[in-house]
């Protein structure tokens, strides 16, 4: 399935190294724990989750007086699992007769566009009425991929010059999507990071237009992270965290990375559920999140 083809790279990175080291070792010793600690690290999982994954392990084995190797191996896989299962819905929110509104945020070149127009064709392919908003009038050719996204998908695409007041065109969308008896607005923002300040007030303007319009708009605020930047995700996802409200995270290109790992460490450090991860460019490439299908795809 697609979901084990895209995290390939992570099981070699990641999997096949935990795989030849029980092999390789048999009896649980010191050394075992160093290599697999550096194992861990080494797959992007985060130095604060792996010495907390590795304190349960210890105490796991003690407590079930475990000598050998193997016998960590369906430990490790299910306190994996655990970590991963926040208790959080993994659902996008959608209000049923009603307009939902969804923001995406995070920095140039995450795959938000992409992440936009896939997201629209799983909604519009489940019958509901999609609207795009583009909001992120900022970025060179932003608005221009938003459309492109738009005619390959078959949805509407309200838009501005470039330049334009992002608040404004979300006003505007959300106009249109109420006299349009849409189901889903799906808002692009601009990321830019140079500047916290910046960004918040930005960010600020537009939830206060959409919630002059729509008092609990937006119904979702989804933050977009490039799996493949690993550590430095972590960080942007506590930036946005603290500025942005974000109610979920979507990880993209986790195809094109061996640090699928980092999907472990931001749910143990920030407690705001992955909804959904990107395995390609194309449209159909965008999977809910699922953690047993997570962990068993990187540990078949
Ligand atoms: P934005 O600046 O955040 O809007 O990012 P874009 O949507 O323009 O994406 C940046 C690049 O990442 C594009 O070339 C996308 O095709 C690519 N991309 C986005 N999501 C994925 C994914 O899940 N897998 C892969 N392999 N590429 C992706």
């Amino acid at each position: 399935n697609k979901f084990k083809e895209g995290l390939s790279k992570t099981r070699g990175a990641f999997v096949d190294k935990v795989e030849e080291l029980f092999l390789r070792k048999k009896k649980i010793d010191e050394e075992f724990y160093e290599e697999l600690e550096e194992i861990l690290i080494g797959a992007d999982v985060g130095v604060h989750t792996v010495l907390d994954l590795m304190e349960d392990l210890r105490k796991e084995v003690k407590e079930k007086k475990i000598e050998d190797a193997v016998a960590l191996k369906p430990i490790l896989i299910e306190k994996i699992v655990e970590l991963l299962n926040t208790g959080q819905s993994r659902e996008i929110k959608l209000l049923e007769n009603e307009l939902t509104v969804i923001l995406f945020v995070g920095v140039n070149g995450v795959g938000k566009t992409t992440t936009i127009g896939k997201l629209a064709h799983k909604l519009k392919s489940e019958g509901k009425n999609v609207l795009l908003a583009a909001g992120d009038t900022f970025r060179a050719g932003a608005i221009e991929q938003l459309e492109v996204w738009g005619e390959r998908v078959g949805v509407d695409v309200i838009k501005h010059q470039a330049g334009a007041d992002p608040a404004a065109v979300i006003y505007d969308a959300v106009q249109a999507a109420k006299s349009r008896n849409v189901d889903v607005l799906l808002c692009d923002t601009a990321g830019r990071l140079h500047n916290k300040v910046n960004l918040m007030n930005e960010l600020n303007k537009i939830y206060r237009v959409l919630q002059r319009e729509i008092p609990e708009a937006p119904h979702e605020v989804l933050l977009v992270l490039d799996a493949t930047t690993g550590q430095n995700a972590l960080q942007q996802a506590k930036l946005f965290k603290e500025s942005a409200g974000v109610t979920g995270l979507v990880l993209t290109k986790l195809d094109g990375t061996a640090k699928g790992g980092i999907v472990i460490a931001i749910h143990h450090e920030l407690n705001i559920p992955v909804k959904l991860v990107g395995l390609g460019e194309k449209m159909d490439d965008l999977q809910v999140f699922d953690p047993e299908q997570f962990v068993h795809a990187i540990f078949a």
